[in-house]
């Protein structure tokens, strides 16, 4: 996946994090006192490390763990390969992770990894010593009631799977809840390879139910037909909306009379190839301005910017992807009163699968398939609910992201203020 910041390069992923987190220090929602605790996070580790390379010889990758916030709990990210990864990114995601947990409601805080490397460029086997390598350096900090890894950016059940692995050879103990987005064999849970897209489309579904809009006849457009991009197409399609356009990093495909999803999730999925079925071909830049009911940018961050925020015509943004919307273009578009689902709400199915993985892994308890959609489903609809009573709380008008971080620092503060003299 491809991470490169968006169009405009002058807005960083977390322009909107901090953004907000001013809106609330400038409102005296929350004293600059408490809000401090969420400007910084607790824990930054960076270790450097030495990998031997196929050739014989020695290469230096440098890596981070970065644990935001573990006030809620034990913290929980993933780990990226990147060969732009560094320690702001990383800082930033983790800061989403303590946010979108508690969205969720998920007893967990939030924390992300990662490495500077261009996996394409290593072995298998330089791969795997890699992935070791970097628990051999973090696995003090790591563990099931500590700090919980998994799949992010170029990283896939085969790298949990050795990742769990060896924190058991160190640690010389079965320990499945060390890390979650394992493989089934493993201790991996049922369903969590769409377990975002679903959750999108839960989250969806709720709010064309709330605002009257009719599934039939709402169109949607899906930039990204990945793994979140294509799966959430698919139960779209299934659940009865017209998807009119999806896209990959090449280009997208356009049918106004709405694409045979089906067709192009079975040929497609894995390939990302989408330009077989007769559709006209947009560009992504086009994708993002159609006029249709419902906008999903699903692919990378910074795709909709102050380049392009005046020609968006969606009714509707569903944030799948992490950190789409740039600050500028969120105010935009709230000015315009187009709804922006936040990242924080929309794209959590992930990481309630991850806490439902860890749930069976520490109750040793294994969940069918149709249970995990349904609790994922009762959860999500939960967590909008949740979001929605904050956002229509009659004393204020709010937007989603709003609600969102609302709820998320107010649940993260309190949970401090518990452990601490920080009043809560
Ligand atoms: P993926 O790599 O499987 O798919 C990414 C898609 O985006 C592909 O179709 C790719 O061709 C397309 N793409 C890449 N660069 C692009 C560009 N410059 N312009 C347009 N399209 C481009 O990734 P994914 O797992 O589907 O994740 C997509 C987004 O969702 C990311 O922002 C990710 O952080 C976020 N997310 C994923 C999960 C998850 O469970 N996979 C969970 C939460 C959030």
């Amino acid at each position: 996946m491809d991470t490169d910041l968006g169009p405009t390069g002058t807005e960083t992923l977390c322009d909107v994090c901090t953004t907000e987190l001013d809106r609330f220090s400038k409102a005296g929602a929350l004293a600059d006192r408490e809000l401090s605790l969420l400007r910084q996070p607790k824990r930054r580790i960076n270790v450097n490390i030495p990998v031997r390379m196929d050739d014989g010889s020695i290469e230096v990758f440098p890596s981070f763990r970065i644990q935001y916030n573990s006030a809620r709990g034990p913290t929980k990210g993933g780990i990226r390969y990147h060969p732009s990864v560094n320690a702001d990114e990383v800082d930033e995601l983790a800061f989403l992770m303590s946010l979108k947990c508690a969205v969720a409601n998920i007893p967990f805080g939030g924390a992300k990894g990662g490495i500077q490397v261009d996996p394409g460029e290593l072995s298998e086997g330089e791969l795997e010593r890699l992935s070791r390598a970097y628990v051999k350096e973090y696995h003090e900090n790591l563990g099931p009631n500590t700090d919980i890894p998994a799949p992010d950016v170029n990283t896939d059940s085969r790298i949990m799977a050795w990742m769990r692995d060896e924190y058991e050879s160190i640690t010389g103990r079965q320990t499945p809840g060390v890390i979650t987005g394992k493989p089934v064999e493993l201790g991996g849970s049922e369903g969590r390879e769409y377990a975002t897209s679903l959750g999108g489309a839960v989250i969806l579904d709720r709010f064309v139910d709330d605002v009257g809009m009719t599934r039939e006849k709402t169109t949607v457009a899906i930039q990204g037909f990945g793994n979140v991009g294509s799966h959430l197409a698919r139960f779209l399609h299934d659940r009865g909306y017209d998807v009119v356009a999806v896209s990959n990093v090449d280009g997208g495909a356009y049918d106004s009379n709405g694409l045979d999803v089906t067709a192009l999730f079975e040929t497609s999925e894995g390939g990302d190839d989408i330009f077989e079925f007769g559709a006209e071909e947009i560009s992504n830049a086009a994708l993002l301005t159609l006029d249709v009911d419902v906008l999903i940018p699903a692919a990378i961050e910074n795709q909709i910017t102050e380049n392009n925020m005046t020609d968006i015509r969606a009714d509707v943004v569903l944030e799948m992807a992490n950190g789409p919307t740039t600050a500028r273009a969120d105010t935009h578009l709230a000015e315009r009163e187009i709804p922006v689902i936040p990242d924080i709400l929309a794209n959590a199915g992930g990481v309630t699968a991850s806490y439902f993985e860890w749930v069976q892994n520490t109750t040793n308890e294994y969940w069918t398939e149709k249970t995990v959609r349904e609790k994922l489903t009762a959860h999500l609809r939960g967590a909008y609910d949740d979001l929605r009573e904050i956002k229509t709380a009659p004393e204020m008008t709010r937007t989603w992201r709003e609600a969102a971080y609302t709820r998320a620092v107010e649940s993260v503060l309190r949970a401090e203020g518990y452990r601490s003299n920080v009043e809560g």
